[in-house]
This record gives structure tokens, sequence and C-alpha cells, in this order.
């Protein structure tokens, strides 16, 4: 018989006093269903990070984790940004757990793939990808310029999966060797593919946000495609190299 798992989800929370009551009572739901089924075991997490939230989203982890046997929570100094909390959070537990999900706090994602993403882990896999089957909650905005993004990463070389974002069932080695990075412009979903091992992909629908507002802002998403970009492929440079060359020795002729 296959060993029920210790399992770890980890939370990363900035300002989600509107949705924390919501989904933290329909995870301890799916974890109350996987413990009967004997998937995971009792002393399994659901982690909540607060990244320096400014409202009352700490307060809240602390109210769950006081009525809830399944929570617990991880309070970052500041706000730094949700691919930094989202490893915080990760590097935090992996010791503890046989293996971890990542989910956002907004209950965009089906929280049923994560029965797939065990099973899965149950039977050997080390890393599960949750692929969106398609983008139709997004805005036509978000659609074109997410395709263009993973496109433009294809022809750079970078190995992504296509409409994955950070929902993902790590094992712990497979946590172990993403710690060994020293990348400090994180973007994890370039990175975890490089740490090799067995990998598979659930598909699901992706729901609106339950309440609230995106804390990925226009500036923000940016900055974190420029960090995909510029961490992960050589291109760049070698285009500015050849540009340079090129204009030095044809600014000489002239
Ligand atoms: N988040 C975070 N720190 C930040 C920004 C976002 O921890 O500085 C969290 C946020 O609370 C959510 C997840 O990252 O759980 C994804 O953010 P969001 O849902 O706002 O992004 P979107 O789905 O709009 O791309
Ligand atoms: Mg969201």
């Amino acid at each position: 018989m296959i060993k029920a798992a210790k399992l770890y989800v980890v939370v990363p929370c900035y300002n989600e006093s509107e949705v924390l009551a919501e989904t933290s009572k329909r995870l301890c739901q799916l974890f109350e269903e996987l413990y009967a089924d004997k998937k995971i075991s009792s002393d399994s997490k659901i982690i909540f990070v607060d990244d320096g939230s400014k409202d009352q989203t700490w307060q809240l982890i602390n109210q769950e984790h006081n009525a809830k046997k399944w929570v617990n929570g991880i309070k970052l100094s500041k706000n730094q940004g949700h691919q930094n909390a989202l490893l915080a959070g990760l590097l935090t537990v992996k010791d503890e757990c046989d293996c971890t999900i990542s989910i956002d706090a907004d209950l965009q994602d089906d929280l049923d793939a994560i029965k797939e993403m065990l099973d899965k882990y149950l039977n050997g896999t080390d890393i599960v990808y949750g692929v969106r089957k398609k983008r139709s909650t997004d805005t036509f905005f978000k659609r074109t310029t997410a395709l263009a993004f993973y496109k433009f990463m294809k022809i750079l070389g970078v190995n992504c999966v296509y409409n994955h974002a950070d929902y993902r069932l790590m094992s712990k080695r497979a946590l172990d060797a993403l710690s060994e990075f020293k990348e400090k412009n994180l973007f994890l979903r370039g990175m975890v593919p490089l740490v090799g091992f067995k990998s598979d992909c659930v598909y699901y629908d992706r729901n609106e946000r339950f309440a609230g507002t995106s804390k990925y802002p226009f500036k923000k998403m940016l900055s974190f495609a420029f960090d995909g970009i510029t961490s992960f492929s050589i291109t760049p440079i070698r285009l500015i190299t050849f540009l340079g060359t090129a204009t030095c020795l044809i600014s000489g002729v002239i």
C-alpha cells in the first residue's frame, strides 16, 4: 500500500483579507477529504505566507491557526513580492514535509487539481505542473501579452510549461535541488524545469478571483517578465554586443 504523504500547501498572501477565511475553509475541507482517503498524513499543513500585508491578513491567519489544526503561518518582515514570498515559504517548510503544493490565495486555481497532483506524486512523480486548460477568464490584454511572452521565451530557448504559473507540486528532493540556485531575480516557472526529475501536468479551469483585486499591477507584471527574460537567456546580451560592435565598425568605416 502507498504511504500517505506529509503535504504542505504554501499560499503567499498580500493584502488578502477579503479571501483568506474562504480559502482557508476550502483548503481545510479538502485536507479532511484527503486525510479520510489516507492520501495525506495527520501532520500535513496549510501554510499562509503573509508577504508584508498592510491589511488584516496576518490577524486572520492567526485566527485560522487558532481555529483549525491544519493551518499555520509565516510572516515576512516586509513586502518582498510574490516570487520571494513563495520561495521563502517553500524553503522554510521543505525539511518538514514529503512534498509541497504552491497555490495563490485568491481561489482562481481549482482546488480539485490538488487530488490529481497528489496521486501523481504518490505514484512517483517529483514535480506536477498545474496547467490552465484555457484563458477565457483573462482580459483580452492579459491573454495576448501572456501568449506573446511565452512565444518570445521559447524563441530565446527558455523551457517554460505553457499556461502554467506557480500552481505546482514539488517533492522534497526537487525542492532541495531548487534551493541550490543562487538566483536573486526569481522566475520560478523557468527555474523549476531546470531541476530535472520525473514531471507531469494536470489540467484545470481557472476561475475569476474569489474577491479583492489583483496584486499584480501592470508595472509588477512587466518587471516580472523582464526578470524572466534576463535571468534565463543570454540572447539579449549577445544582441547588444552584436549591435554595439556593428555600430562601432560602421562608424569607423564612415
Ligand atoms: N502576492 C504576494 N506578494 C505580492 C503580490 C502578490 O504574495 O507582492 C500573492 C497574492 O496575494 C496572490 C498571489 O501572489 O496569492 C498572486 O497574486 P494575484 O492573484 O493578485 O495575481 P494575478 O492572479 O492577478 O496575476
Ligand atoms: Mg490571482
